[in-house]
């Protein structure tokens, strides 16, 4: 097989023709892979894939045609660098390796009956995944299947996950409901594999008529799980059986997951979860305190939640930190008492960043003037540390994305939001790039 003559070949090439640093953000993180006239390109993620499709195909089209002897057919995806996952070809199932602990028993109906929807609050950041868990849980199996909910850590994903099997469950107490967290799933298979009673495995998981499975990215880089939860998921799909998923990021952006199966996840309703805005945190430290027995006012609501941006999670570590700092104190809540109870935290986030500060230290990195940062100009030289000094300002300022935007020259929320996500998506793939992001970040800190 001359596929790593050909591919060395490329490399050689490529390595002659583009700068370093072009070369090992783009090119080397490839996979390469040749089958007959198949050749599969796996790069990490949807940008790279879009750029060697746009910039490096025709070159590497040309090499092969020299090395193959019919054209070449292309497979491009994303995932990590290994070979692609084989198609299935025996019935034996693949072994994924997992540390297993002898106690993890099958996970069943692990439902938490405090994670239910009328203690969700909703807002704008989730209305859409709430409403769709609803219409989930009112109609199961034939309202959206599967119901695919991603967002960041602390999001209420699993509070979701977990309301609708609440749900279903008190609606008909016969309902055979089953939640289980991703890396459960894969010691089940596992464990199954083992002690050879796989028909029993099988024999559970489709029996069930609700299956919340959460953090669904954990069977990345797990051909054999991720092979079972194919037939796991048709199976329950095609008998009309509701299964909700989550996960870390939208279905396509996860490395390492076989395409057939991130394809089947969008068959039937994919919804994000955002972190909440301002108002939305206050809602729900509200409601938190309600329930504690411990109520808090607007004004202490306001103060944390300007204080605590994450999540809600860490949200709700600081209000559980002032209402046990009251409580142990023996005083009632004020903002005196959480600035008190939150000091640390405070402390942390409380060397203020002016955004003049910013402009100016990113300006000066560049060797550009503020008043181009500024400007409407839209060349690379001057857009990309304008985003960059956008992005710092998200992370080091209190400022909310209209105010960043105004302070850029007049520039909308959503220039700001593209602006961060293009400067995070750059330093997950160019390491020099995010070297430089790291400086400029520290340098602004200290
Ligand atoms: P994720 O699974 O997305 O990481 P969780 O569902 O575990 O997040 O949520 C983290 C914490 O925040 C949980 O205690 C959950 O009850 C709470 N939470 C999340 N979203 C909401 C909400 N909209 N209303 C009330 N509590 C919420
Ligand atoms: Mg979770």
């Amino acid at each position: 097989m001359p596929d790593k003559t050909l591919w060395d070949s490329c490399l050689h090439f490529f390595k002659d023709s583009l700068p370093p640093q072009q070369f090992n953000s783009w090119i080397k993180p490839l996979g390469f892979e040749l089958k007959g006239d198949q050749i599969t390109l796996t790069a990490p993620n949807s940008f790279t894939l879009k750029l060697i499709q746009d910039r490096f195909l025709p070159e590497i089209t040309k090499r092969a045609e020299a090395f193959l002897s019919s054209p070449p057919c292309f497979v491009l995806r994303i995932g990590k660098k290994a070979a692609a996952i084989p198609a299935r070809k025996s019935l034996a199932p693949i072994v994924d390796t997992v540390q297993l602990t002898p106690k993890v028993q099958k996970s069943q109906n692990k439902l938490n009956p405090l994670l239910s929807f009328d203690n969700f609050v909703i807002g704008k950041a989730n209305q859409l995944a709430h409403s769709a868990a609803i219409q989930v849980a009112e109609s199961p199996g034939t309202a959206y299947n599967p119901l695919f909910i991603y967002g960041g850590v602390g999001l209420g994903k699993t509070h979701l996950l977990q309301a609708i099997g609440n749900h279903i469950k008190h609606e008909n107490a016969q309902a055979k409901v089953c939640y289980v967290h991703a890396t459960n799933y894969i010691s089940d298979v596992v464990r199954a594999f083992q002690t050879k009673k796989f028909d029993e495995f099988k024999q559970f998981y489709n029996s069930l008529d609700l299956l919340l499975i959460d953090d669904i990215q954990f069977i990345a880089d797990k051909p054999g799980t991720q092979q079972e939860f194919f037939y796991t998921l048709n199976s329950l799909i095609d008998g009309h059986k509701q299964v909700v998923i989550t996960c870390d990021t939208f279905p396509k952006e996860i490395s390492g997951m076989t395409p057939r199966l991130t394809s089947r996840f969008s068959w039937g309703l994919t919804v994000a979860i955002e972190p909440p805005g301002l108002e939305m945190r206050v809602a729900i430290l509200l409601q938190k305190a309600t329930l504690s027995n411990n109520p808090i006012s607007e004004d202490v609501a306001f103060f944390i939640a300007k204080h605590v941006r994450s999540n809600i999670r860490e949200l709700e570590g600081a209000l559980k930190r002032v209402d046990a700092y009251s409580r142990f104190h023996k005083r009632a809540i004020s903002v005196e008492l959480a600035k008190e109870a939150l000091k640390d935290l405070l402390a942390s986030q409380n060397k203020q960043v002016s955004i003049e500060n910013i402009q100016k230290t990113v300006a000066d990195f560049y060797r550009i003037k503020v008043t181009d940062l500024l400007s409407k100009k839209r060349t690379r030289v001057i857009a990309r540390p304008r985003q960059i000094a956008m992005c710092l300002a998200r992370e080091l300022t209190q400022l909310s994305l209209p105010e960043i935007g105004a302070a850029f020259g007049d520039r909308d929320h959503t220039t700001v939001m593209y602006a961060c996500k293009t400067i995070e998506n750059l330093r997950n793939m160019d390491t020099v790039f995010n070297a430089n992001f790291n400086l400029l970040n520290q340098t602004l800190r200290n």
